[in-house]
Protein backbone atom coordinates (compact mmCIF):
# COMPACT_ATOMS: atom_id res chain seq x y z
CA UNK A 1 0.00 0.00 0.00
CA UNK A 2 0.98 3.53 -0.70
CA UNK A 3 1.38 5.80 1.63
CA UNK A 4 0.76 9.82 1.22
CA UNK A 5 1.82 12.60 3.09
CA UNK A 6 0.13 16.32 2.99
CA UNK A 7 1.42 18.71 6.31
CA UNK A 8 2.85 14.91 7.74
CA UNK A 9 -0.34 13.43 7.84
CA UNK A 10 -0.15 9.94 6.43
CA UNK A 11 -3.41 8.75 4.45
CA UNK A 12 -3.28 5.16 4.00
CA UNK A 13 -4.84 4.72 -0.14
CA UNK A 14 -6.46 1.39 -1.14
CA UNK A 15 -7.00 1.12 -4.79
CA UNK A 16 -9.57 -0.64 -6.76
CA UNK A 17 -7.82 -2.32 -10.20
CA UNK A 18 -10.92 -3.57 -11.24
CA UNK A 19 -12.70 -0.41 -12.51
CA UNK A 20 -10.75 -0.44 -15.92
CA UNK A 21 -13.66 -2.55 -18.07
CA UNK A 22 -16.13 0.18 -16.71
CA UNK A 23 -14.49 2.79 -19.01
CA UNK A 24 -16.43 3.44 -22.19
CA UNK A 25 -14.52 3.51 -25.45
CA UNK A 26 -15.94 4.28 -28.72
CA UNK A 27 -18.56 2.25 -30.45
CA UNK A 28 -16.82 0.62 -34.15
CA UNK A 29 -19.85 2.76 -35.81
CA UNK A 30 -18.38 5.94 -34.71
CA UNK A 31 -16.09 7.63 -36.54
CA UNK A 32 -12.69 7.72 -34.42
CA UNK A 33 -9.48 10.35 -35.51
CA UNK A 34 -6.49 8.19 -35.13
CA UNK A 35 -2.99 9.96 -34.79
CA UNK A 36 -0.02 7.84 -34.15
CA UNK A 37 1.39 7.33 -30.05
CA UNK A 38 4.75 7.89 -29.45
CA UNK A 39 6.91 7.24 -26.54
CA UNK A 40 10.34 7.67 -25.34
CA UNK A 41 12.19 5.89 -22.57
CA UNK A 42 13.70 7.71 -20.26
CA UNK A 43 14.44 4.65 -17.73
CA UNK A 44 13.47 1.60 -16.86
CA UNK A 45 11.35 2.72 -14.51
CA UNK A 46 10.19 6.05 -16.55
CA UNK A 47 8.14 6.36 -20.19
CA UNK A 48 7.12 9.52 -21.75
CA UNK A 49 4.35 9.03 -24.01
CA UNK A 50 2.29 11.50 -26.48
CA UNK A 51 0.23 11.52 -29.90
CA UNK A 52 0.70 12.82 -33.28
CA UNK A 53 3.03 14.92 -34.75
CA UNK A 54 2.36 17.84 -35.44
CA UNK A 55 -0.10 18.63 -32.73
CA UNK A 56 0.59 20.24 -29.39
CA UNK A 57 -0.37 17.60 -27.50
CA UNK A 58 0.64 16.11 -23.82
CA UNK A 59 3.43 14.56 -22.54
CA UNK A 60 2.27 11.61 -20.19
CA UNK A 61 4.22 10.29 -18.16
CA UNK A 62 4.46 6.98 -16.31
CA UNK A 63 6.86 5.89 -13.46
CA UNK A 64 6.50 2.72 -12.01
CA UNK A 65 7.29 1.92 -8.29
CA UNK A 66 6.94 -1.18 -5.79
CA UNK A 67 3.66 0.06 -5.23
CA UNK A 68 2.14 0.62 -8.49
CA UNK A 69 2.23 2.88 -11.26
CA UNK A 70 2.51 6.83 -11.02
CA UNK A 71 1.44 8.71 -14.23
CA UNK A 72 1.64 12.60 -14.61
CA UNK A 73 -0.76 14.12 -16.59
CA UNK A 74 -3.51 13.28 -19.14
CA UNK A 75 -4.45 13.96 -23.04
CA UNK A 76 -7.03 16.44 -23.70
CA UNK A 77 -9.23 13.42 -25.02
CA UNK A 78 -9.88 10.53 -23.02
CA UNK A 79 -9.94 8.23 -25.55
CA UNK A 80 -6.40 8.70 -26.63
CA UNK A 81 -5.42 8.94 -22.95
CA UNK A 82 -6.76 5.42 -22.38
CA UNK A 83 -4.66 4.37 -25.36
CA UNK A 84 -1.86 5.53 -23.98
CA UNK A 85 -2.22 3.94 -20.74
CA UNK A 86 -2.40 0.79 -22.46
CA UNK A 87 0.30 1.49 -23.72
CA UNK A 88 2.30 2.02 -20.83
CA UNK A 89 0.57 -1.02 -19.20
CA UNK A 90 2.10 -3.42 -22.55
CA UNK A 91 5.56 -1.46 -22.26
CA UNK A 92 5.69 -1.99 -18.06
CA UNK A 93 3.45 -5.73 -18.33
CA UNK A 94 1.32 -4.44 -15.46
CA UNK A 95 -1.37 -2.50 -14.73
CA UNK A 96 -1.70 -1.07 -11.14
CA UNK A 97 -1.90 2.55 -11.89
CA UNK A 98 -2.17 4.03 -8.35
CA UNK A 99 -1.68 7.76 -9.08
CA UNK A 100 -2.38 10.60 -11.91
CA UNK A 101 -0.98 13.85 -10.91
CA UNK A 102 -2.39 16.75 -12.87
CA UNK A 103 0.29 19.40 -12.73
CA UNK A 104 -2.32 22.11 -13.12
CA UNK A 105 -5.99 22.37 -14.02
CA UNK A 106 -6.03 23.17 -17.82
CA UNK A 107 -8.02 20.34 -19.55
CA UNK A 108 -5.27 19.41 -21.78
CA UNK A 109 -3.55 17.78 -18.37
CA UNK A 110 -6.54 16.75 -16.98
CA UNK A 111 -9.51 16.04 -19.73
CA UNK A 112 -8.23 12.77 -19.63
CA UNK A 113 -9.16 12.02 -15.86
CA UNK A 114 -11.67 9.26 -16.13
CA UNK A 115 -9.41 6.66 -17.78
CA UNK A 116 -8.02 6.73 -14.46
CA UNK A 117 -10.72 6.27 -11.94
CA UNK A 118 -8.95 3.35 -10.39
CA UNK A 119 -6.21 5.32 -9.49
CA UNK A 120 -5.65 8.63 -7.01
CA UNK A 121 -6.03 11.62 -8.65
CA UNK A 122 -3.86 14.25 -6.99
CA UNK A 123 -3.34 17.97 -7.82
CA UNK A 124 -3.17 21.17 -6.07
CA UNK A 125 -6.24 22.46 -4.05
CA UNK A 126 -7.08 25.08 -6.73
CA UNK A 127 -7.30 22.51 -9.64
CA UNK A 128 -10.84 20.72 -9.21
CA UNK A 129 -12.28 24.41 -9.37
CA UNK A 130 -10.38 25.08 -12.77
CA UNK A 131 -11.30 21.93 -13.91
CA UNK A 132 -15.44 22.47 -13.42
CA UNK A 133 -15.04 26.00 -15.02
CA UNK A 134 -13.47 24.13 -17.73
CA UNK A 135 -15.31 20.82 -18.41
CA UNK A 136 -18.40 21.25 -15.78
CA UNK A 137 -21.85 20.32 -17.04
CA UNK A 138 -22.60 23.79 -17.29
CA UNK A 139 -19.38 25.00 -19.35
CA UNK A 140 -19.27 22.08 -21.31
CA UNK A 141 -20.94 23.88 -24.40
CA UNK A 142 -19.26 26.80 -24.19
CA UNK A 143 -15.86 24.02 -24.75
CA UNK A 144 -17.66 22.43 -27.45
CA UNK A 145 -18.27 26.30 -29.15
CA UNK A 146 -14.44 26.84 -28.76
CA UNK A 147 -13.32 23.69 -30.65
CA UNK A 148 -15.82 24.33 -33.07
CA UNK A 149 -14.43 27.94 -33.91
CA UNK A 150 -10.65 26.18 -33.92
CA UNK A 151 -11.61 23.70 -36.40
CA UNK A 152 -13.13 26.36 -38.41
CA UNK A 153 -10.12 28.26 -38.61
CA UNK A 154 -8.33 25.32 -39.29
CA UNK A 155 -10.09 24.48 -42.38
CA UNK A 156 -10.50 27.69 -43.47
CA UNK A 157 -6.02 28.15 -43.35
CA UNK A 158 -5.99 24.69 -45.26
CA UNK A 159 -8.22 25.82 -48.35
CA UNK A 160 -5.07 28.66 -48.86
CA UNK A 161 -2.15 26.05 -48.80
CA UNK A 162 -0.86 23.48 -51.34
CA UNK A 163 -2.62 19.89 -50.42
CA UNK A 164 0.33 17.60 -49.05
CA UNK A 165 2.59 20.68 -48.35
CA UNK A 166 4.09 20.13 -44.43
CA UNK A 167 2.22 22.99 -43.49
CA UNK A 168 -1.02 21.48 -44.41
CA UNK A 169 -0.22 18.23 -43.42
CA UNK A 170 0.87 19.94 -40.11
CA UNK A 171 -2.52 22.02 -39.80
CA UNK A 172 -4.90 18.75 -40.97
CA UNK A 173 -3.62 16.69 -38.20
CA UNK A 174 -4.44 18.97 -35.72
CA UNK A 175 -7.98 19.18 -36.81
CA UNK A 176 -7.93 15.66 -36.51
CA UNK A 177 -6.94 15.99 -33.41
CA UNK A 178 -9.45 18.77 -32.22
CA UNK A 179 -12.42 16.77 -33.61
CA UNK A 180 -10.90 13.07 -31.50
CA UNK A 181 -11.50 15.91 -28.79
CA UNK A 182 -14.58 16.98 -29.35
CA UNK A 183 -16.06 13.28 -30.39
CA UNK A 184 -14.87 12.93 -27.04
CA UNK A 185 -17.07 15.23 -24.96
CA UNK A 186 -20.59 12.84 -25.98
CA UNK A 187 -22.33 11.05 -23.45
CA UNK A 188 -19.64 9.07 -22.62
CA UNK A 189 -17.25 12.10 -21.14
CA UNK A 190 -17.68 12.08 -17.76
CA UNK A 191 -16.27 14.86 -15.27
CA UNK A 192 -13.56 13.03 -12.96
CA UNK A 193 -11.77 15.60 -10.49
CA UNK A 194 -8.83 15.40 -8.02
CA UNK A 195 -9.92 13.63 -5.09
CA UNK A 196 -6.51 14.56 -3.25
CA UNK A 197 -5.16 18.25 -3.58
CA UNK A 198 -3.34 19.80 -1.07
CA UNK A 199 -1.79 23.41 -0.72
CA UNK A 200 2.19 23.24 -0.68
CA UNK A 201 3.67 20.43 -0.98
CA UNK A 202 2.97 16.55 -0.90
CA UNK A 203 4.93 13.72 -0.88
CA UNK A 204 3.86 10.20 -2.06
CA UNK A 205 6.24 7.35 -0.31
CA UNK A 206 6.19 4.45 -2.97
CA UNK A 207 8.71 2.35 -1.29
CA UNK A 208 11.59 2.32 -3.41
CA UNK A 209 10.60 5.75 -5.21
CA UNK A 210 9.03 8.74 -3.98
CA UNK A 211 7.43 11.15 -5.42
CA UNK A 212 7.67 14.83 -4.57
CA UNK A 213 5.23 17.29 -5.46
CA UNK A 214 5.42 21.05 -5.10
CA UNK A 215 3.05 24.22 -5.14
CA UNK A 216 4.93 26.50 -8.87
CA UNK A 217 1.17 28.73 -8.47
CA UNK A 218 1.87 31.58 -10.14
CA UNK A 219 3.63 30.81 -13.07
CA UNK A 220 1.55 29.55 -16.24
CA UNK A 221 -1.23 29.06 -13.89
CA UNK A 222 -2.20 29.95 -10.28
CA UNK A 223 -2.63 25.93 -9.27
CA UNK A 224 0.53 24.89 -11.15
CA UNK A 225 2.64 21.85 -9.30
CA UNK A 226 6.21 20.66 -10.63
CA UNK A 227 6.79 16.78 -9.24
CA UNK A 228 9.78 15.63 -8.97
CA UNK A 229 11.06 12.14 -8.31
CA UNK A 230 14.75 12.07 -7.03
CA UNK A 231 15.75 8.63 -7.20
CA UNK A 232 15.15 9.01 -11.06
CA UNK A 233 16.87 12.10 -11.10
CA UNK A 234 13.18 13.10 -12.86
CA UNK A 235 12.10 16.86 -13.28
CA UNK A 236 8.69 17.01 -14.37
CA UNK A 237 7.56 20.72 -14.62
CA UNK A 238 4.46 20.78 -16.63
CA UNK A 239 3.66 24.01 -18.38
CA UNK A 240 5.37 26.68 -15.77
CA UNK A 241 7.94 27.27 -18.28
CA UNK A 242 9.13 27.19 -22.34
CA UNK A 243 12.68 28.01 -22.81
CA UNK A 244 12.21 30.87 -25.89
CA UNK A 245 10.29 32.73 -23.56
CA UNK A 246 11.96 34.84 -20.53
CA UNK A 247 9.43 33.12 -17.40
CA UNK A 248 5.49 34.64 -17.28
CA UNK A 249 3.77 35.33 -14.42
CA UNK A 250 -0.14 34.47 -14.25
CA UNK A 251 -2.64 36.96 -13.16
CA UNK A 252 -4.65 36.79 -9.64
CA UNK A 253 -4.37 37.66 -5.86
CA UNK A 254 -4.17 34.08 -4.83
CA UNK A 255 -0.33 33.62 -5.85
CA UNK A 256 1.80 32.75 -3.36
CA UNK A 257 5.45 33.85 -4.78
CA UNK A 258 7.65 33.05 -1.71
CA UNK A 259 5.94 29.66 -1.57
CA UNK A 260 6.76 29.05 -5.41
CA UNK A 261 10.75 30.13 -4.58
CA UNK A 262 11.30 28.45 -1.48
CA UNK A 263 9.84 25.29 -3.40
CA UNK A 264 12.06 26.23 -6.27
CA UNK A 265 15.09 26.22 -3.75
CA UNK A 266 14.49 23.28 -2.07
CA UNK A 267 14.11 21.37 -5.86
CA UNK A 268 17.70 23.27 -6.61
CA UNK A 269 19.38 21.79 -3.73
CA UNK A 270 19.59 18.57 -5.63
CA UNK A 271 20.45 19.98 -8.53
CA UNK A 272 23.26 18.13 -9.41
CA UNK A 273 20.98 15.16 -9.85
CA UNK A 274 18.37 16.56 -12.14
CA UNK A 275 19.37 14.50 -14.68
CA UNK A 276 15.76 14.69 -16.76
CA UNK A 277 13.30 17.47 -16.88
CA UNK A 278 9.96 16.58 -18.48
CA UNK A 279 7.56 19.22 -20.10
CA UNK A 280 4.34 19.45 -20.15
CA UNK A 281 4.32 19.27 -23.99
CA UNK A 282 6.17 17.09 -26.85
CA UNK A 283 7.31 19.89 -29.07
CA UNK A 284 8.94 21.73 -26.05
CA UNK A 285 11.50 21.26 -23.22
CA UNK A 286 13.86 22.80 -20.77
CA UNK A 287 17.50 22.70 -19.99
CA UNK A 288 18.29 22.71 -16.23
CA UNK A 289 20.52 25.69 -17.34
CA UNK A 290 17.40 27.26 -18.26
CA UNK A 291 15.14 26.26 -14.77
CA UNK A 292 18.08 27.82 -12.72
CA UNK A 293 18.14 31.10 -14.83
CA UNK A 294 14.05 31.32 -14.28
CA UNK A 295 14.51 30.86 -10.87
CA UNK A 296 17.32 33.81 -10.31
CA UNK A 297 14.85 36.16 -12.70
CA UNK A 298 11.64 35.50 -10.71
CA UNK A 299 13.83 35.53 -7.39
CA UNK A 300 15.54 38.87 -8.41
CA UNK A 301 12.50 40.62 -9.60
CA UNK A 302 10.46 39.87 -6.19
CA UNK A 303 13.13 40.55 -4.09
CA UNK A 304 13.55 43.86 -4.88
CA UNK A 305 10.23 44.71 -5.58
CA UNK A 306 9.66 44.14 -1.87
CA UNK A 307 12.45 46.27 -0.76
CA UNK A 308 11.27 48.74 -2.97
CA UNK A 309 8.19 48.92 -1.84
CA UNK A 310 9.67 48.75 2.23
CA UNK A 311 11.92 51.56 1.08
CA UNK A 312 9.23 53.85 -0.37
CA UNK A 313 10.53 53.66 -4.25
CA UNK A 314 7.78 54.10 -6.81
CA UNK A 315 7.31 51.54 -9.56
CA UNK A 316 8.64 53.20 -12.76
CA UNK A 317 12.01 53.41 -10.24
CA UNK A 318 12.03 49.86 -9.56
CA UNK A 319 11.10 48.73 -13.72
CA UNK A 320 14.13 51.06 -14.75
CA UNK A 321 16.36 49.33 -11.88
CA UNK A 322 15.19 45.21 -13.28
CA UNK A 323 15.67 46.78 -17.17
CA UNK A 324 15.86 43.27 -18.45
CA UNK A 325 19.07 43.99 -21.23
CA UNK A 326 21.31 45.19 -18.36
CA UNK A 327 19.72 42.50 -15.26
CA UNK A 328 19.45 39.82 -16.95
CA UNK A 329 21.25 39.56 -20.09
CA UNK A 330 20.90 36.13 -20.73
CA UNK A 331 17.30 36.58 -21.67
CA UNK A 332 18.07 39.16 -24.36
CA UNK A 333 17.63 37.19 -26.97
CA UNK A 334 13.80 35.41 -25.54
CA UNK A 335 10.17 36.51 -26.18
CA UNK A 336 9.87 39.16 -23.70
CA UNK A 337 7.11 41.18 -26.14
CA UNK A 338 4.67 39.75 -27.71
CA UNK A 339 1.11 41.10 -29.40
CA UNK A 340 2.02 44.57 -27.58
CA UNK A 341 2.89 43.50 -24.31
CA UNK A 342 6.07 43.49 -22.67
CA UNK A 343 5.95 40.46 -20.24
CA UNK A 344 9.24 41.66 -18.03
CA UNK A 345 7.35 44.87 -17.28
CA UNK A 346 3.97 42.78 -16.56
CA UNK A 347 5.69 40.57 -14.84
CA UNK A 348 6.97 43.47 -12.60
CA UNK A 349 3.66 45.00 -12.28
CA UNK A 350 1.83 41.69 -11.21
CA UNK A 351 4.33 41.20 -8.65
CA UNK A 352 3.78 44.86 -7.54
CA UNK A 353 0.15 44.41 -7.20
CA UNK A 354 1.02 42.03 -4.40
CA UNK A 355 3.66 43.37 -2.55
CA UNK A 356 1.71 45.11 -0.11
CA UNK A 357 0.70 41.78 1.58
CA UNK A 358 3.37 41.01 4.03
CA UNK A 359 2.24 37.24 4.94
CA UNK A 360 1.17 35.86 1.38
CA UNK A 361 -2.32 35.90 0.22
CA UNK A 362 -4.18 32.35 0.91
CA UNK A 363 -1.01 31.34 2.63
CA UNK A 364 -1.19 32.84 6.59
ZN1 LIG B 1 -0.56 22.51 -21.54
Amino acid sequence: MAKISVHGNIIPIVVCCSFLSLIPVPTKSQQVETLPIHTRRISERVIVAWPGDHAQTTNMIAIASERGIVVVDTESSWSVTAEIRDVFARELQRNDFVYLINTHGHTDHGGGNQVFQDAVIVAHERSPGMQVNALGSGNLERRRERLDYWLTGMSQQLESLPAEGPEALAIEERSRWVRRILTDLGPNFELTLPKVTFPDRLNIDLGDLTVRIYYFGGLHTNDHVVVHVPEEGLLMTGDILAESWIPVLSEGDDVNIPFMLANWDTILQEEDQIRHIVHGHWDLGISLLYFQQAHRYVRTLWEEVIEAHSLGTDLETVCEQLDLENRFPEFRELVHEYEGVDYHRRNIELMWALRGDESPVGYR
